[in-house]
C-alpha cells in the first residue's frame, strides 16, 4: 500500500514537472498572432527617451487588463520639465519571494532603413527641440511584447508560483536616466522591494532560438568626462606668443591612452575613449580652449577609480608641462550620475541557465564574453550587489541569415544601426519561454 501510494506520488510529482514545462508553448501559440500584431505596431511607432508617453500607457493598459496593479509615471528625473513614464505593475499571489522583472520603452534617434513593411517613419522632437527621426534600433519594442506575453503566462499559471511579481516599464534606458529616476522616486520603497531582479535584451549577434547568458560582471560601468583644455590664443603665425591648447590637447588623448596600457591592471578590462574633440575657428587663429567628451569603461569599481585619477593626473600634468599657468589649468569635470557595471550574481546565474536549458534545451543556452557596453539596468542592485540581479540576451537573427554571414564574412547590423531588423516571432518565442522559465524557477511553489 506504501509502496503503491509513493509511486503513485512520483507518478503525479513528474506529470506535474512535465505538465509545467510543456503548458508554455500551447500558451505562446495562443496569443503569438496577438503579439505580432502588438510587436508591429510598437515597432512603427518608436517614442524617444523622455517621451514614451503612449508606449507606457499602452504597456499598463495592457497589464491592468490582465488584473495586475498597475501604477503609471513613476520616477523623478533631476530636470522638472521632464516627465517620466515609468510603470510598476504587481500581481500578488500569496507569501513567497518578491521577484521584479524589467523591460525598458525607448527608442533611438535612428533613420530606419530596413525596407520592412512596418518600418518606422517617426519623428519627433528631442531634448534640445531638434526634429529627429526615430527608430526602435535596439529592440525594446521587442522586450515590451515579451514582456507582455510573460505577463499574461504567469497571470494564468498562478497555481504554479507564489510571492509577488513586480513588472516594471522602465523609460529613458537608452540616456542610462530611467532606472535611476524610478528608484529616485521610491521604486523599492512605494513599491516591494524585490529579492530578484531580472531582465533580457535581444541580441543582434546570436540567432533566434539562443540565449547567452554571462555569470558576473557582465557589462562595464560608464563615465562620461569632460575636459575643458585652456590655452593662450593668439596668431597661427607666432605659436611662441601663445599657448596652444590643440598641441596640448593633441598631447593629452595619446596621453590618456597610456592610462589603460600603463597604469591599469592588464587583467582589468578598461576602455578610454575620446569620443569627440572640439576647438578653434580658422586656419590661422590659435584658440583659447578645446573641449573633449571622454567616456570611461571598467567592471570593477577600484579600477574605475584608478582610471579616472589617471585621467587628471595625466590632463593636469600635461598641461603643466606645457608650460600652461596653473589659474589656466584644465578642467576635468566628472557626469556625477554614472553608470555601474552589470554584475551577474554567479548563483543567480546558474540556478537561472539550468531552468532555461530545461526549458529551451541545453544546447540553446550559450555562455558569453563580457562586453564594454554598458545598461542602467545594473542599478536595480543597488550598491555592492545588495539584489541579486541578472540579465540575459535572446537571440534576434535569423538563423539563415547568421550562417550566410558566417560563410561570407560580412558584418550583421549591430543593436543601434538603421538596418537591425529582428525575425520577431522565434525572439519573441524565446524570449518569452526563457522569462517564464526564469521567473517559476524562482517563485515555483
Ligand atoms: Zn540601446
Ligand atoms: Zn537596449
Amino acid at each position: 500500500m506504501h509502496k503503491l501510494t509513493l509511486s503513485f506520488l512520483l507518478v503525479c510529482v513528474s506529470f506535474a514537472v512535465v505538465r509545467s514545462q510543456q503548458a508554455v508553448d500551447p500558451m505562446i501559440d495562443q496569443q503569438i498572432g496577438s503579439l505580432l500584431s502588438t510587436y508591429k505596431t510598437l515597432h512603427a511607432a518608436p517614442e524617444l527617451s523622455h517621451y514614451e508617453e503612449k508606449t507606457s500607457a499602452f504597456f499598463a493598459k495592457e497589464l491592468r487588463a490582465l488584473g495586475y496593479t498597475v501604477t503609471e509615471r513613476v520616477g523623478k528625473y533631476t530636470k522638472p520639465e521632464w516627465t517620466s513614464y515609468g510603470v510598476v505593475a504587481i500581481l500578488r499571489n500569496g507569501a513567497g519571494p518578491t521577484v521584479m522583472i524589467r523591460t525598458d520603452l525607448d527608442a533611438l534617434p535612428v533613420e530606419e532603413k530596413t525596407g520592412l513593411p512596418y518600418a518606422s517613419t517617426v519623428r519627433m522632437k528631442n531634448d534640445a527641440g531638434q526634429e529627429v527621426p526615430v527608430m526602435h534600433a535596439c529592440g525594446h519594442d521587442l522586450h515590451v511584447t515579451a514582456m507582455l506575453g510573460t505577463a499574461k503566462i504567469l497571470s494564468q499559471l498562478k497555481d504554479q508560483w507564489h510571492g509577488t511579481l513586480i513588472i516594471i516599464g522602465q523609460p529613458a534606458e537608452e540616456i542610462a536616466g530611467g532606472a535611476r529616476a524610478m528608484l529616485a522616486d521610491g521604486l523599492y520603497t512605494r513599491f516591494p522591494k524585490p529579492d530578484f531582479a531580472l531582465a533580457l535584451h535581444d541580441a543582434a549577434d546570436q540567432e533566434a532560438g539562443k540565449v547567452n547568458v554571462t555569470p558576473g560582471y557582465s557589462m562595464a560601468s560608464s563615465t562620461s568626462i569632460d575636459i575643458k583644455i585652456r590655452g593662450i590664443g593668439g596668431h597661427g603665425s607666432r605659436p611662441d606668443g601663445a599657448k596652444d591648447p590643440i598641441v596640448l590637447a593633441a598631447q593629452v588623448i595619446l596621453g590618456l591612452q597610456t592610462v589603460v596600457s600603463r597604469d591599469n591592471s592588464p587583467l582589468d578590462p578598461a576602455v578610454i575613449t575620446v569620443g569627440s574633440i572640439h576647438g578653434g575657428t580658422k586656419h590661422n587663429i590659435i584658440p583659447d580652449e578645446v573641449d573633449l567628451q571622454v567616456t570611461v569603461r571598467a567592471f570593477r569599481e577600484e579600477a574605475r577609480k584608478k582610471l579616472l585619477a589617471g585621467i587628471e593626473r595625466v590632463t593636469k600634468g600635461t598641461a603643466i608641462a606645457a608650460g600652461i599657468p596653473a589659474s589656466l589649468a584644465p578642467s576635468v569635470t566628472l557626469q556625477t550620475e554614472f553608470t555601474p557595471s552589470v554584475y551577474n550574481d554567479p548563483a543567480l546565474t546558474e540556478r537561472i541557465s539550468v531552468a532555461l536549458a530545461k526549458a529551451i534545451g541545453k544546447e540553446n543556452v550559450v555562455p558569453s564574453q563580457p562586453m564594454m557596453a554598458s545598461e542602467d539596468f545594473a542599478l536595480y542592485s543597488l550598491d555592492e550587489h545588495q539584489i541579486p540581479t541578472m540579465i540575459f540576451w535572446v537571440g534576434a537573427v535569423d538563423p539563415a541569415r547568421m550562417k550566410q554571414s558566417k560563410e561570407a564574412g560580412t558584418l550583421l547590423p549591430s543593436l543601434h544601426s538603421a538596418l537591425f531588423a529582428p525575425v520577431p516571432e522565434p525572439t519573441l518565442r524565446t524570449g518569452i519561454k526563457a522569462m517564464t522559465a526564469a521567473v517559476l524557477e524562482l517563485m515555483k511553489k
